[in-house]
Formats: C-alpha cells, sequence, structure tokens
C-alpha cells in the first residue's frame, strides 16, 4: 500500500490543519493506530468554502461532457486500483476484504461511472405557456454544498454524494466521518491527480460537533446532504435556518423483514441473513427486524440461527472472513449494552450476545452474530442498534405482519420474502419506507432513488431524484412576439 494519506484536502492543496491539531485513526481488528489525521476546525473549514466558491465559476460553467469525462476517468482509476482502495478500507472500517473489494470499491465506481454518463442527460424542460412567450426550465447548481458522512460506508457514501453533486455542477465541501477519512482522502488524492480543478472537492476531517456543525452552520453553503443517525440529522436541521440551506437526510432504519408461510425459506434464511449480517450489520437499511409467520418460524429459525452461528469471524484483510470487527470500541460496546437492554425486557438470546472467544480477535471490535427473540415493542425491536444483532417476532396474519412492520418512527428499507405476487405487491405498498425488496433484501443501484420516510430522513440519493436534489430549478420567459398586456400602455 502507498503512503496514507492523512492531510485535509482544501484548494487542491493537501494541508495540514491551522492549528495543527490531528485525531487518531485506529484499525477496529485489533485497534492498533494506522495514522494521525489533521483535524479540521472552524477556520479550516471557512477556507474550505472559500476555495469550493472560487472554484463555482469555473466547475459550474463547464461544458457538462468535460465535468462527466472527470467523474468517468475517476470511475476507471478507482477499478485499477481495486485491491489498494478495498485494503485501505478494510483496515479503517473492518469491512472484509471480500465485501470491500467486490461491494464498496465496484459499487463506488459504478457510482462514478453512472453520474459521470449524467452530467450531459440530466435536461431541462421547455413549458408550454402563454401565447408569445418561451418558457424553459433550466437545472441551475446550487453552489457550494456540504455533505457530512458517517463511517459505516465512507468510500461508498463519498461516491453517492460526490457524484450527483459534481454532475450537476456544484463544489463540494465534504466531511468525513473522523473515524473513516482514509479511504475519502484516496479519493481525492486521485481527483487531484486525474485533473478535477482545485477547490472544486474539499476534504475536512474533523469532529461533527465542531468542523460538521461550522460547515451545517455556513451562510456559504448552499445545501447540506447528511447520512448519518436522527439525533444529528435534527442538529443539522437547526443548523441550516440561519441561510435557509436545503437539506438532505439520510438517517437511521430499522428495516422489517417479512418472511410469509409460502415463502422460499432456504432463500429466505440466507437473504436475511445478508440483510443484517453483511457489514456487521452496520447499515441503515439492515433487516434488524425479522417478522416471520409462525407457521414456519420454528423451521426458519433453525436454519438460521445455525447460519449465524457459523459465520466466519477474523481479520478483514483474510479472504475467507465474513465478517469483521465492528468500526470502532465505542460502538461495539454500544451494540453490546443492547443484550442487557434485552434481556432486562425479557427477551430470549437465541445465539451470540458476546465478543467471540478466539483469541486471536480479543483486541478488536467484535461481537457473534447475535439473534434475539424479542417482543415488538422491545427497545431492540423499536431502537436502532446498527450491528451484527437481529430482533425475532412471529405473526399469525399479513395484517398482523403489516402492523409490526409500521411500528417503529423509521421509514428507510423493509424486506418481503413470499412466492404469492399480489400479497408482495401489497405489502410493498404498504410498508412504510423509501425502499422494499421482494424476495431480497438491500438491493441498491446508482439508478435507484435511495433514502426515507418519518424518522428515517427526507429527499434521495441516486439517480435522477437526486439530480434534482441537487440543482434548482430555473425558469426563464422570453417575450417572442406576445402582446404587451395593456397596464400602463401610453
Ligand atoms: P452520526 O450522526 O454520529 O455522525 C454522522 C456524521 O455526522 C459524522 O461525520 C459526524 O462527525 C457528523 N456529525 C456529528 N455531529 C454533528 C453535528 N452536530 N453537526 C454536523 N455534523 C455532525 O452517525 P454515525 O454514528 O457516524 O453513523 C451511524 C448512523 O448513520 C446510524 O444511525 C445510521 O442509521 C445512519 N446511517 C444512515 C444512512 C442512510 O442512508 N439513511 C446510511 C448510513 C448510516
Amino acid at each position: 500500500m502507498s503512503a496514507i494519506q492523512n492531510k485535509l484536502f482544501i484548494g487542491g492543496k493537501f494541508v495540514d490543519a491551522k492549528d495543527g491539531a490531528t485525531i487518531a485513526v485506529h484499525n477496529p481488528h485489533d485497534n492498533s493506530l494506522i495514522t494521525h489525521v489533521a483535524e479540521a476546525k472552524a477556520a479550516d473549514v471557512d477556507a474550505a468554502v472559500d476555495a469550493a466558491e472560487r472554484a463555482f465559476p469555473l466547475w459550474s460553467g463547464m461544458a457538462a461532457a468535460e465535468r462527466g469525462k472527470l467523474l468517468l476517468k475517476l470511475a476507471d482509476r478507482i477499478e485499477a486500483e481495486a485491491d489498494a482502495l478495498a485494503q485501505l478500507e478494510a483496515i479503517d472500517t473492518g469491512h472484509p476484504i471480500r465485501d470491500a473489494k467486490n461491494i464498496d470499491v465496484l459499487r463506488t465506481a459504478a457510482c462514478y461511472r453512472y453520474f459521470g454518463g449524467m452530467a450531459d442527460k440530466f435536461q431541462g424542460s421547455v413549458i408550454p405557456v402563454d401565447a408569445g412567450f418561451i418558457n424553459y426550465v433550466q437545472r441551475a447548481p446550487i453552489g457550494v454544498v456540504g455533505q457530512i458522512v458517517p463511517w459505516n460506508f465512507p468510500l461508498m457514501f463519498t461516491s453517492w454524494k460526490l457524484g450527483p453533486a459534481l454532475a450537476a455542477g456544484n463544489t463540494v465541501v465534504m466531511k468525513p466521518s473522523e473515524i473513516t477519512p482514509l479511504s475519502t482522502l484516496r479519493i481525492a488524492e486521485l481527483m487531484a491527480e486525474i485533473g478535477f480543478p482545485e477547490g472544486v472537492v474539499n476534504i475536512v476531517i474533523g469532529y461533527g460537533h465542531t468542523a460538521g456543525q461550522h460547515l451545517a452552520e455556513h451562510p456559504k453553503v448552499g445545501k447540506i446532504s447528511f447520512t448519518g443517525s436522527t439525533e444529528t440529522g435534527r442538529r443539522i436541521v437547526e443548523a441550516s435556518k440561519g441561510n435557509l440551506k436545503r437539506v438532505q437526510l439520510e438517517l437511521g432504519g430499522k428495516g422489517a423483514n417479512i418472511v410469509f408461510d409460502d415463502a422460499n425459506l432456504i432463500a429466505a434464511v440466507n437473504g436475511s441473513a445478508w440483510a443484517i449480517f453483511h457489514n456487521q450489520g452496520q447499515a441503515c437499511i439492515a433487516g434488524s427486524r425479522l417478522i416471520i409467520h409462525e407457521k414456519v418460524a420454528d423451521e426458519f429459525l433453525e436454519r438460521f440461527v445455525k447460519l449465524a452461528s457459523s459465520i466466519r469471524l477474523g481479520n478483514p484483510l483474510d479472504p475467507e472472513t465474513e465478517m469483521g470487527p465492528l468500526t470502532s470500541t465505542l460502538h461495539r460496546d454500544r451494540v453490546l449494552s443492547y443484550v442487557d437492554i434485552a434481556q432486562q425486557q425479557g427477551a430470549t438470546i437465541l445465539t451470540g450476545g458476546k465478543a467471540p472467544s478466539n483469541p486471536d480477535l480479543s483486541k478488536g471490535c467484535y461481537i457473534e452474530p447475535t439473534v434475539v427473540r424479542a417482543k415488538p415493542t422491545d427497545r431492540v425491536s423499536q431502537e436502532e442498534v446498527f450491528g451484527p444483532f437481529v430482533s425475532v417476532t412471529t405473526f399469525k396474519d399479513d395484517a398482523e405482519a403489516l402492523q409490526i412492520a409500521n411500528m417503529t418512527e423509521y421509514g428507510l428499507g423493509g424486506g418481503l420474502w413470499t412466492r404469492d405476487l399480489s400479497r408482495a405487491h401489497k405489502m410493498a405498498r404498504e410498508i412504510r419506507a423509501g425502499m422494499v425488496w421482494v424476495n431480497s433484501y438491500k438491493r441498491v443501484n446508482p439508478g435507484s432513488p435511495f433514502g426515507g420516510v418519518g424518522q428515517s430522513g427526507y429527499g434521495r440519493e441516486m439517480g435522477f431524484e437526486a439530480m434534482h436534489d441537487y440543482t434548482e430549478a430555473k425558469s426563464v420567459w422570453v417575450n417572442v412576439d406576445a402582446q404587451i398586456l395593456p397596464h400602463f400602455k401610453r
């Protein structure tokens, strides 16, 4: 692996923080120190916003196809560097290397490629208005956009945010999570090499309450795109009110995953394990609530628990590893605290609920895949645990399944397993969520809108929806040969 970049990226240059502060970044496999990264505070964020503001006329004035070409080049470079990027992501986040390479890196490249192709295909429109007038609507970039990213999928989420923002002609100040900033800095290095003009993208690593808050409040920032917890999302909305900046929020989730009695049980068991245990359950769309028809519950759970307890935990860099550590010690402890909470409310731990006994993993942030039988009203069935922790409950009929599915405050992702076509469509319509998967779970694609309802936030990433969210409609009226209205005619 080449030397790891650890400075802020402002105005096309890698720089130390103005006050020289740094943040330690650790490998969650053994908590060893990887590097210290520069820590941005308000003055560094100001410098980044100024650089983005200076770059805006050039970037937004460039032919859309030229912007697209740079994004396409970036996609190619990411694929060419797949191994190194996957390694960096694996040591920084704990993602198993095979997922980091085959999912994170490939989806990241696909996302930049999609929006690279989109840049010159996202069109305005001509509206049939009053006689004698032409009215056309342009999709104008917003200006300087602030983007705040969490630690669970840093590489991929960076592409979800940068791709549409840049394709649409905005310039960006991005604040990655202070816990996992490394792959984002590598992307910045690639952008600089490829020839993105300086200041188009600026990366400020820093803590949420300082750098993040300052960015969210900044009067020169026209929009904040935020992915993170619902609690922080509320702070972002508060912080945005000074200049009424636009806000798009991708927040928490508590995905309902319903298994009906006519489901292909083997597919449902495998798919449900993927739904919760991929990335150690640290996914906002994770299928963290299994809702199973009582007729098939025993057979399903026997198979599911067996599968969960056979998942290979290990060093993320080992290609055989299926589940790595959680991303930080603090978070591991938070997830483990939910085991006590579950037991206090009378839930039964069917498997897991503790750190693995393997001494090779004793220094890391590992937790065994955990399956808990709980009431739908229990805290573990209502609150986002954000770990390899699934709560299981049963239902008698479709109406009860739907009632349980819709009884949390969240509304991000949800899934269902059935062979009955009309039930599938009906449930997909009725589940309160931004995304529903039928006989699968956790599919994403750069063309398909991603986001939630209720406490899961608003606005959408990906696809044309994202391009709309990163632009303003500008309506232009041209008098071609219209008669001037009689008022004030002299
Ligand atoms: P978090 O809200 O603590 O932090 C997210 C980001 O916000 C980080 O970069 C953090 O530094 C920053 N931040 C924290 N306080 C801030 C403040 N006051 N002002 C501005 N920025 C601030 O969340 P997290 O623990 O990093 O991530 C996990 C959460 O993210 C989970 O709740 C999860 O569901 C959610 N998430 C949602 C989606 C989605 O697309 N809906 C995707 C991934 C994660």
